[in-house]
């Protein structure tokens, strides 16, 4: 017969210590290393990301001023001289006409205090226009007298570089409801001489500054050959607020609000205006909250599983503690069931051999004593042996077709005697339809024999004991019954584990390994069946083989 593989308790600790807790740790482990590496790579694209960022706003910066730059250029090349006298204002006139992106031009000396200025002259008809830059040009005037000459000592210096002398400045304004931004560029003419302190002053159209030159600005950066981010599948997308207000006064097309990555405030052209840049749709800081709320679930997955591991070890520590305990209670207990019955064969055996008895009956009882002693001890070797051959793996079952009434019938003939001389009332019932089944009869005849001795020694009082073969739907069923002291409910499954006896007391006054009905459900398992118990304690039990028809065994070495 073939034989079965089978897991012993040994390599079920193994197992569970490797499946459990190696494997657990060890993917901790390398998960922890992978998100080590991850974070690095993660911090080094993030660095990245801000690297670009940061170089794209100076680019931004760098630009819009090389714009601005450009557009007053020629328009302080053409400004008006400080001799120019009453002819000034047709000039700056002439000039605004040419450039609409400016609302108005001025020309300051400080010598005569004197601002001769012009708003643009193709809004002349809209006079909110006018007024706001009139406005604009008064407080020119309250600031220029004390900050003209520190305005064109710095200019000077510009030009002293070979740079050309232009600067600008700007600023937040509340202007109906609204916040608007002031800009303007500042000059020295052309022919002002060195030692005198004259200011050209232009502004520039916040129409214009808003919906031309920043929104050119943007897409200049964003789209155009300098980009360093234009390989990028994810558009980066800007937008321009105020210093001390995060809100967008101006967004570049697809803005979808959120926290920019980066943001340079543009000191040199837009005073107190602060560009903004990001990624469109996600931020690096979401990408990060994502990969974290991964890596918290992996982590909690794997946690559980180590949790699982301990468990499941120390279940299987405490299961092999009680076997441990369990093994030295049963050394005990079959060293004493085995000395008990050689004392007696002994003793018995000795009397004889003197020949002192006189009657003919001691003599019969005598020998009838050393026969029951001897099978008793021949029942226990086999439990024994039975038992190591299972946990050694090594059993094996002999099935034949077998007349099981006659089996169970001659089984308890030869125990009937004994049974009927402990006082107690036996029952045989064999119902006459079994069919023939294919069984080890050794086996099963030893599992009857383990029913029907407990049945004896589990009694007290009511003294009865009753054995029964009958037929059920689905199997055939060996049924031992008595009256005895019961098993309490809480035990009834573990009476079947190996080495398992009740906490009653009176069992453990009883001689006993606990291997008989770990065998009992061995046999019956082994061929296609079961055992089951039915019991109430004080009332009695009822112990059920049933084996199904066409005994179909299904190993000869299964695991009990
Ligand atoms: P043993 O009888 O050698 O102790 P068994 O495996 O045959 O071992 O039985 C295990 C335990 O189940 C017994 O110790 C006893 O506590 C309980 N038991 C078995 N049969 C009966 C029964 N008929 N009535 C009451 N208790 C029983």
């Amino acid at each position: 017969m073939s034989k079965k593989w089978r897991l012993t308790d040994r390599t079920r600790t193994l197992l569970t210590l490797e499946l459990a807790i190696a494997l657990p740790a060890a993917a901790l482990m390398g998960f922890s290393i992978w998100n080590l590496k991850h974070i690095q790579r993660d911090k080094a694209i993030e660095a990245a990301i801000q690297r670009d960022f940061s170089y794209v706003l100076k680019i931004a910066e760098k630009e819009s001023w090389e714009r601005a730059n450009d557009l007053v250029t020629p328009v302080r090349k053409g400004f008006p001289d400080l001799d120019d006298g009453p002819k000034t204002k047709a000039i700056l006139e002439h000039i605004l006409l040419q450039h609409p992106e400016y609302s108005y031009a001025a020309l300051y000396d400080k010598k005569t205090n004197l601002l001769i200025s012009r708003t643009q002259p193709s809004h002349d008809q809209d006079a909110a226009y006018c007024a706001y830059a009139q406005e604009d040009i008064n407080m020119l005037l309250s600031w220029l007298p004390l900050e003209s000459p520190s305005m064109v000592k710095h200019l000077r210096r510009m030009e002293e570089k070979g740079e050309q002398p232009v600067a600008f400045y700007g600023g937040w304004m509340p202007r109906e409801n609204q916040t608007t931004y002031w800009h303007i560029a500042y000059f020295i003419p052309p022919g002002v001489p060195k030692d005198r302190v004259a200011v050209g002053v232009v502004a520039f159209d916040e129409d214009y500054m808003r919906k031309n030159f920043l929104p050119a600005v943007m897409k200049d950066v964003l789209t155009g050959k300098s980009s360093v981010l234009k390989a990028d599948a994810n558009p980066p997308i800007m937008m321009i607020h105020p210093l001390r207000d995060s809100n967008p006064w101006l967004a570049s097309a697809k803005w979808d609000g959120g926290k920019p990555e980066a943001e340079r405030i543009f000191a040199d052209v837009f005073p107190s205006m602060v560009l903004a840049i990001k990624y469109q749709g996600t931020t690096v800081a979401d990408i990060g909250a994502r990969f974290l709320h991964y890596n918290y679930t992996i982590l909690a997955a794997l946690s559980v599983l180590m949790i699982g591991g301990v468990w499941l070890t120390y279940r299987n520590v405490y299961r092999e503690m009680t076997l441990a305990r369990l093994k030295s209670d049963f050394v005990a207990n079959v060293s004493h069931e085995l000395r008990t019955p050689l004392a007696l064969i002994r003793l018995y055996a000795e009397t004889l051999e003197l020949g002192r008895l006189t009657s003919k009956e001691k003599y019969q009882e005598y020998f009838r004593i050393i026969r029951e002693e001897s099978e008793r001890l021949t029942s226990l070797i086999n439990n024994i042996l039975d038992f190591s051959r299972i946990e050694a793996g090594r059993k094996e079952y002999e099935f034949q077709e077998t007349d099981l009434g006659e089996l169970v019938h001659s089984t308890l003939e030869s125990y009937r005697f004994q049974i009927q001389q402990n006082g107690f009332a036996f029952e045989e019932n064999i119902s006459p339809d079994i069919p023939p089944v294919k069984v080890d009869r050794e086996a099963i005849a030893r599992s009857l024999l383990n029913l029907v001795n407990n049945a004896l020694k589990y009694s007290k009082d009511r003294k009865f004991i009753g054995v029964s073969l009958y037929r059920s739907n689905s199997s055939i069923n060996l049924e031992v019954r008595d009256s005895g002291i019961g098993i309490p409910a809480n035990e009834q499954e573990k009476i079947f584990d190996k080495f398992y006896r009740c906490g009653d007391p009176l069992v453990h006054n009883v001689k006993g390994s606990g291997l008989g009905l770990s065998l009992v459900r061995h046999i019956a398992r082994a061929h296609g069946g079961d055992v089951l118990v039915e019991s109430e304690p004080e009332k009695g039990s009822k112990f059920t083989i049933a084996l199904p028809f066409a005994t179909a065994p299904q190993t000869g070495s299964a695991t009990a």
